[in-house]
């Protein structure tokens, strides 16, 4: 599998990894556009929300949970913090397996 998420939740290849459990793991990401940019996924292979099936909600509301935890861990809940995930080519995903960034620490620009 030459997905590099999932060769991270392998063990394959190096990451902080911030947080884990059976089935979703955190990592700070390599290029960090914020004080604070933690990556949440999956460790089963997703390609994007896009791939998502109900029989995952519980999943889904896994990863969200993990990142407010996160959020909490790296002192930026109380002052805010964005939660987003790209899907696709328009959206700029260059990683075709399931994440949320995490970010904040500064003041975040407006979307749109
Ligand atoms: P996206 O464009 O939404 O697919 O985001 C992919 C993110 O993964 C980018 O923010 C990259 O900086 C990050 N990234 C890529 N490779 C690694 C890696 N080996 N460890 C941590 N983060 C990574
Ligand atoms: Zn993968």
């Amino acid at each position: 599998m030459a997905c590099i998420f999932c060769q991270i939740a392998g063990g394959e290849i190096h990451a902080e990894i911030l947080y884990q459990d059976e089935e979703v793991f955190a990592i700070r990401d390599i290029n960090p556009q914020a004080p604070s940019h933690i990556l949440v996924m999956p460790k089963v292979h997703i390609a994007s929300v896009a791939d998502m099936n109900e029989e995952q909600s519980t999943l889904l509301a896994r990863l969200v949970f993990t990142a407010n935890l996160l959020a909490t861990k790296e002192g930026i809940a109380e002052r805010g913090y964005r939660l987003v995930t790209n899907c696709g080519p328009d959206a700029g995903q260059a990683v075709p397996h399931l994440h949320f960034h995490l970010l904040g620490g500064r003041q975040l620009g407006r979307l749109g």
